[in-house]
C-alpha cells in the first residue's frame, strides 16, 4: 500500500472548488525525478486565490495547492541533487497544474529546484518565498535598467504586503532612498523599520489617471496594477523605470503612452513563474547576500498547517503584513 502524507487538497464542486486537509497517497504524486520532504511553504497572494477559489489559479483537479516550498531532498534521480540537500522551489506550475507545496511531500523535476544558499534554513527560504524572489527580480530589473541610488527616490506600492516589504528591505540595503506606498496608516512604523525613508498614502495613486503628472520617481516597484500603475508611470522622472509584477488593485492598465514617448519611461514586466533558470539562480544568490536576515525575521510570521485557508482568505483582503511561513509539521 502507498505511504500516506498530510496535504491540503483542492477539489472541484458544483459551484467552484473547496479546500480541505486530506491524507494523500504518495503514489498519486505527479511525475518528477526528485522527492522533497517539505518543511515549509508560504501564503502568497496567489495561494489565497487558489485556496478560496476566488480566481481560476488551479487548472486541474484535484490538486495540492501551494506555489512554493522548501525542504530536504529524500530521493533524487537528478544529477544536481542528492538526498539531504536543502532546496527551494517556486512557480513552474506548482499549485496550479502540478501538486504544490502545501503538503508534507512534493515530487518535482530537479530542474525546478534551487539549492538553498548562504546557510539559510528552509523556513528562511520560505520567508522569502515567491514574493521575496519576485521582489529581487524587480530590483534586478531596475538595476539592469540603469536605475542607480543617486538618481532619486524609488517608490514601492503595496508596501506592507509580501513583495512590497521584501522590496523595501532590499532597496534600502542597496542604498536606495525608498518611499513606501500603503493603504495602512497603522503600518507606518513597520515600514520605516524596514528601511522606508518616507511613506505615502496609496490613495495618491489609486484614483483618476493623468497622462502626465509632476515627475517624482527615478524608479518604482508596483504590485498593484490598474490605476496605480498608470499613475506611477505618469509620475516617473525622465528615463525612469517601473518594475510591474502584480494586480492587487486590478489587471487593467488604464493609462496613456505619454510617459513612454515624452519621458522615455520604461515599463519592465516581471514574471516569477517561468523565470529562466540562470536568472532564478542569480536572484536566489543575490537574496542570500543582499537581504538582511534580521529584517526578514521582523517581517515574517509563522502559521500552522491547518491555518493556511484562514490566512489565504485574509491575504485577499489586504490584511496580511509582510510574509507568512506555513510550518508544515505544526
Ligand atoms: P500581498 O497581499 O502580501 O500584498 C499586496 C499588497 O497590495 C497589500 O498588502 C496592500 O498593501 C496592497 N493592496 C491590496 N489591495 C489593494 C488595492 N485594492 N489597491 C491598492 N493596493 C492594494 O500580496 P503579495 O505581495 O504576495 O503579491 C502582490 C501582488 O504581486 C499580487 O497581485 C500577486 O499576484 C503579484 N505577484 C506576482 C508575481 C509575478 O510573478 N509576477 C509573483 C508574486 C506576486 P498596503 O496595505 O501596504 O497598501
Amino acid at each position: 500500500m502507498s505511504e500516506m502524507f498530510k496535504a491540503w487538497l483542492i477539489t472541484k464542486t458544483t459551484d467552484g472548488s473547496k479546500a480541505e486537509i486530506t491524507d494523500f497517497p504518495e503514489n498519486e504524486l505527479m511525475i518528477g525525478d526528485v522527492d522533497v520532504r517539505v518543511f515549509a511553504s508560504t501564503i502568497n497572494y496567489k495561494d489565497g486565490l487558489a485556496l478560496t477559489g476566488q480566481a481560476p489559479v488551479i487548472r486541474r483537479f484535484p490538486l495540492v495547492p501551494g506555489i512554493d516550498f522548501s525542504g530536504e531532498v529524500s530521493r533524487s534521480g537528478h544529477p544536481k541533487f542528492s538526498p539531504g540537500d536543502i532546496v527551494v522551489a517556486t512557480g513552474q506550475g506548482l499549485g496550479e497544474t502540478h501538486h504544490g507545496g502545501l503538503a508534507q511531500k512534493a515530487r518535482v523535476s530537479g530542474d525546478w529546484l534551487v539549492p538553498v544558499l548562504g546557510g539559510l534554513t528552509a523556513q528562511q527560504s520560505m520567508a522569502i518565498g515567491t514574493a521575496g524572489f519576485t521582489a529581487m527580480l524587480c530590483v534586478m530589473a531596475l538595476e539592469d535598467a540603469g536605475i542607480t541610488p543617486d538618481l532619486g527616490n524609488i517608490v514601492v506600492s503595496g508596501a506592507a504586503g509580501g513583495v512590497g516589504s521584501v522590496a523595501i528591505c532590499l532597496l534600502a540595503k542597496l542604498g536606495y532612498r525608498v518611499v513606501a506606498s500603503t493603504g495602512r496608516e497603522e503600518e507606518r512604523s513597520f515600514l520605516t523599520s524596514l528601511g522606508a525613508a518616507d511613506i505615502v498614502s496609496r490613495e495618491e495613486f489609486s484614483g483618476d489617471v493623468r497622462s502626465l503628472a509632476k515627475s517624482r520617481w527615478a524608479g518604482a516597484i508596483d504590485v498593484v496594477g490598474s490605476n496605480t500603475l498608470a499613475n506611477l508611470l505618469s509620475q516617473m522622472n525622465y528615463g525612469g523605470a517601473v518594475a510591474a509584477c502584480g494586480l492587487a488593485q486590478g489587471i487593467d492598465l488604464p493609462g496613456s503612452v505619454a510617459p513612454f514617448i515624452l519621458r522615455g519611461v520604461r515599463l519592465l514586466g516581471i514574471d516569477s513563474v517561468m523565470c529562466p533558470a540562470p536568472r532564478r539562480h542569480q536572484a536566489w544568490k543575490r537574496l542570500a547576500c543582499d537581504l538582511d536576515l534580521d529584517m526578514l525575521e521582523a517581517l515574517t510570521s509563522h502559521i500552522s498547517f491547518g491555518e493556511a485557508l484562514k490566512v489565504g482568505q485574509k491575504i485577499l483582503k489586504g490584511e496580511v503584513r509582510g510574509r507568512v511561513v506555513v510550518d508544515i509539521d505544526e
